[in-house]
This record gives C-alpha cells, sequence and structure tokens, in this order.
C-alpha cells in the first residue's frame, strides 16, 4: 500500500495566493479562483494537492474549474485514500446527528462543508434518504460509488432518492441529470419531527422536501405560542401545525398552492384545522393590518432576500415591511417569532432592523430566545457561512 505522502505526489497540483493560503490555515474550506495562481488544466472535480505561493502543502482539495469556489478543502492533510476518507465522514456526519437529533426522525445527516463533505447534502426522511449533490467533486464515479453504498449500510433506509437542480448543475458545468432513486423503490412517506407528522414525496416540494433546519424552533415557538396564530411564508406548515396543539386558530399564508395542498394534506394526517390561504404575504399583510386584524402569535418565515452582500439594503427593507405590519397586529402580550435565512443579514443587523420596527410602530418587545438552525445544520467556527438562520422569539407589548 502506498503512504499518504506518495499518494499525494501522484495528485495535481494547484498553487494558491498568499491570501488564499491565509484563508485555508484560518480554518476555512475555500478558496476563491482569484486566490488560485494559473493551474495547468486540470480535470473538473479532480482531488488535487494545494500547495501555498512557496510550495508547502496546505492539504487535499476537490477542484471545480466552474465555480467562484474553485477550491473546497477536504483534509488538511495528504489523502492517501479518497473512499475511505468519504465513508469516514459520512460515519462522523451520523454520529454526530445521534448525539443532537432528539425527538425526529427526520434530519439533515450531512450538511456539505459543515461536515467536512462540501457539495453533498443528505437529509433524512423517516426511511427516505434525500441526497443533493453541488458540485463536480461530489459529482464524481468515485465519489458516489462511496457514499451511497456507506449510507445504505449506515442508515438502512428503504430507498435513496436524489433531488437535482437543474440550475446548480448548470452553474458547475456538470452534465444535465435528472432527478431520481439510486437505491431502493420508495418515494413517500410520513416522517414525525417534536410529535408532529408529515407527509414526503421525494419528487415535491422544495429544498429536499422540507426546511429541516426550523425543527428546533417549531418546538421553541409553541412553548409560548397562544389565542389566533397567523403562519406567514407557512410552506407545508410547519410552523402552523406546530401551533395548532396549542392554539385554537391558526391561518397559514404562503403563494406556493403545491406547498399548501401538502399543508393541508399535514393537517388532516394530525387531525387538526387550519385555515390556508394562498397569497402574496406582503399584500396580504398589508390588507389585514389596514383592516385592522390582531392576533397572538405571528410567525415570519420569509425565503432568503439577501442573496448576496450587494442586495442587502433591499433585503432589510423587506424584512422590516413584514415586522412593522407583524407588530401592529400583535394583540397586547403577543408572541412573534421572525425569522431571516439570509447568511448576509447578520444577527446583529436583524436584530437592529427589528428593534427599529418596534420603535416606529410605538411596541415594546422583549426578546425571550434567540435562536440559529437546528442542531444537525452544525455550525463551524472557522466557517461562518455554515450559520445562516436566525429567529427571534419576542413578546410585544403596547
Ligand atoms: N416556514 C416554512 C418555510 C418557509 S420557506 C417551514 O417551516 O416549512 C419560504 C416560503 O415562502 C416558501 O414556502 C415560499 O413558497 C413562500 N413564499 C415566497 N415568496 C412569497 C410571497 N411573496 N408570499 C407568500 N409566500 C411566499
Amino acid at each position: 500500500m502506498s503512504t499518504a505522502k506518495e499518494v499525494e505526489a501522484t495528485l495535481p497540483v494547484v498553487r494558491v495566493s498568499a491570501r488564499g493560503a491565509g484563508r485555508l490555515k484560518s480554518g476555512h474550506a475555500w478558496v476563491y479562483r482569484s486566490d488560485v495562481l494559473p493551474p495547468d488544466s486540470i480535470a473538473p472535480g479532480a482531488l488535487v494537492s494545494v500547495r501555498d505561493p512557496k510550495g508547502r502543502a496546505l492539504g487535499t482539495a476537490l477542484y471545480s474549474n466552474a465555480s467562484q469556489i474553485a477550491i473546497r478543502l477536504l483534509s488538511p492533510n495528504a489523502v492517501p485514500d479518497f473512499t475511505a476518507l468519504l465513508r469516514q465522514r459520512i460515519r462522523q456526519a451520523i454520529s454526530y446527528r445521534q448525539l443532537v437529533v432528539k425527538n425526529s426522525d427526520a434530519c439533515r445527516l450531512v450538511f456539505s462543508e459543515a461536515d467536512w463533505l462540501p457539495g453533498l447534502i443528505v437529509d433524512r426522511y423517516n426511511d427516505i434518504l434525500s441526497l443533493q449533490v453541488l458540485t463536480q467533486g461530489m459529482d464524481s464515479e468515485a465519489a458516489r460509488l462511496a457514499l451511497i453504498p456507506e449510507l445504505m449500510e449506515l442508515v438502512k433506509p428503504a430507498s435513496i432518492v436524489e433531488r437535482v437542480e437543474a440550475r446548480i448543475r448548470e452553474l458547475e458545468q456538470l452534465p444535465p441529470r435528472s432527478s431520481g432513486l439510486v437505491a431502493g423503490n420508495k418515494t413517500s412517506t410520513v416522517y414525525a419531527m417534536n410529535g408532529v407528522q408529515f407527509h414526503y414525496s421525494a419528487m415535491g416540494g422544495q429544498k429536499t422536501g422540507a426546511f429541516l433546519d426550523q425543527r428546533e424552533n417549531y418546538a421553541a415557538a409553541a412553548e409560548y405560542a397562544h389565542g389566533g396564530a397567523l403562519d406567514v411564508f407557512c410552506y407545508q406548515g410547519g410552523f402552523a401545525l406546530h401551533l395548532a396543539n396549542r392554539c385554537p386558530q391558526v391561518t397559514g399564508v404562503d403563494s406556493s398552492r403545491p406547498a399548501l395542498e401538502v399543508a393541508e394534506q399535514n393537517a388532516a394526517l394530525n387531525n387538526t384545522e387550519i385555515e390556508w390561504i394562498e397569497g402574496n404575504a406582503f399584500d396580504l399583510l398589508k390588507d389585514y393590518a389596514t383592516a385592522g386584524r390582531l392576533y397572538d402569535t405571528i410567525v415570519l418565515d420569509p425565503p432568503a432576500f439577501a442573496q448576496s452582500k450587494q442586495t442587502l439594503d433591499t433585503a432589510l427593507r423587506g424584512y422590516k415591511e413584514l415586522n412593522l405590519r407583524a407588530l401592529k397586529m400583535l394583540r397586547d402580550g403577543g408572541i412573534l417569532i421572525t425569522c431571516s435565512c439570509s447568511y448576509h443579514v447578520s444577527l446583529a443587523t436583524f436584530v437592529e432592523m427589528f428593534s427599529s420596527a418596534a420603535v416606529d410602530v410605538h411596541r415594546n418587545v422583549r426578546i425571550i430566545e434567540t435562536r440559529g438552525q437546528a442542531k444537525d445544520h452544525p455550525v463551524l467556527p472557522n466557517i461562518p457561512e455554515t450559520s445562516y438562520l436566525k429567529a427571534v422569539i419576542a413578546r410585544v407589548s403596547y
């Protein structure tokens, strides 16, 4: 068997600038193309040895010739056996979830860079695994042949489904591929979080099917929820169904009809009645606020408004408009659960926006909890991009 050093010597070498090297040395996994010194032609998705400008080894990475993120570090060391490393990382990812996931048979098993498996997402929905491949490196035959059998062996799901986002494959210059089963043949199931049940259809819905990152926030929201509740941007009813355990009246609002159809089925599955409204949340909140409607609990969980730093100001205006209206529509003692999944909006900026909205509408707000994404979406201190979801739970008084 070859030693790690011998294997490394066979890998193509990519040299990075001093800035790129500094980034990797600080524990980050990415080097942008602008920090890569022009390499000889390197195969898309290749395993490469990364070197600093003086030729010193910085570790082993997956290379992309299409993405702005040219280098995604796999290990700061030499990697003697790529397949063995991927399998080990899957085992570590799963054992971490065994530690942190409680009261749920659905969770994110693998979260890309946050599990040092850059470009791979695996979500578990009870007995079905949903897999997403986001990079050239993880799309290789070698990677797939390591990952899929390891997942089958460890989790023993009824099936594994691959969800393909055509736009991501285009950006990565990967050949088109269709979504479908990669193991087993089951495509729908029922999963449960915090005792609430949900239908799962492997080929439908947004993301890999649901917003698992809010799992712990659903339970936290339900702790304080009471009275009449409004779940704005409700998707398939994640918050609404949890609130229904505490609130006599719950309304969910979303612009996606397919999402609301599943939400309706989910309500039936849990023997509860919820009013679902298809519409634009901005228009509906405006109309309801003008009409003087009042609630005791409101959830705001919009899509990411800030997709980049450049759109931050517009995004903050969007968040503020929603929060202003929701604050106006809460009764004295009401509970607001307000979220942002934009990485570019920091927690401090989000709280500042919220505070200024409260001042504008003359409400006192006490922040009960400041929360993030569920623990199965790990946050790595050296990779700030792994932390993106913010949820503030506040009590509003007049
Ligand atoms: N709260 C949900 C996740 C919300 S994701 C959960 O926990 O599962 C954001 C949702 O906003 C999506 O379902 C999307 O369909 C919806 N959406 C996007 N723009 C909208 C708009 N302008 N009005 C209403 N819903 C919108």
